[in-house]
């Protein structure tokens, strides 16, 4: 089996950690030798789904967003966690242009962009015990000379 390297963060759900989450995955993916488009797209989805951890699973409440990273190969898996209320329907949450937060600043776009931007999102939620997103894509060519 293809050896993995794993790396976990836990934050307070404050906005002004997401850019800190940001450059730790950015940092932690860098043995991939990603491109700055690969390590842009990743930063994008990371920022969706802490935001959304934040403003929907929390409600603005501090409470604690893990975020957990692996690499296997040149597959780059990351998972964003809170234990917050849940989704009640992921499928319609997962639509473009769906929101429940219509009279604020949301426009829906979330989850697209998580999709457009990474391989793979599979989003696990149940209500009032949280959502964890689990995204995947790989970096750089199939078979590069990554170090894991
Ligand atoms: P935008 O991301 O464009 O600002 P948005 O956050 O409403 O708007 P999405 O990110 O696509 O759009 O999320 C769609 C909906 O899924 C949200 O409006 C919210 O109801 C629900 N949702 C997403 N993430 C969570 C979460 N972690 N906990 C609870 N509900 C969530
Ligand atoms: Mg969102």
């Amino acid at each position: 089996m293809e050896q993995t390297n794993e790396m976990t963060i836990e934050f307070d759900s404050r906005s002004c950690n997401e850019s800190f989450a940001r450059v730790a995955v950015a940092a932690f993916m860098t043995q991939l030798n990603p491109t700055l488009e690969e390590v842009a797209d990743v930063k994008t989805a990371l920022s969706e789904a802490v935001t959304n951890a934040i403003v929907h699973g929390y409600e603005n409440q501090v409470e604690k967003i893990i975020v957990r990273c692996s690499i296997s190969g040149n597959l780059l898996t990351i998972s964003v966690r809170d234990t917050g209320k849940g989704i009640e329907d992921v499928a319609k949450a997962m639509e473009p242009l769906f929101t429940t937060k219509p009279d604020t600043e949301r426009s829906g776009m979330g989850f697209a962009f998580m999709e457009a931007f990474m391989d793979e999102v599979a989003v696990e939620s149940a209500l009032g015990e949280g959502t964890t997103v689990n995204m995947k894509k790989r970096i750089g060519r199939p078979g590069g000379e990554n170090q894991y």
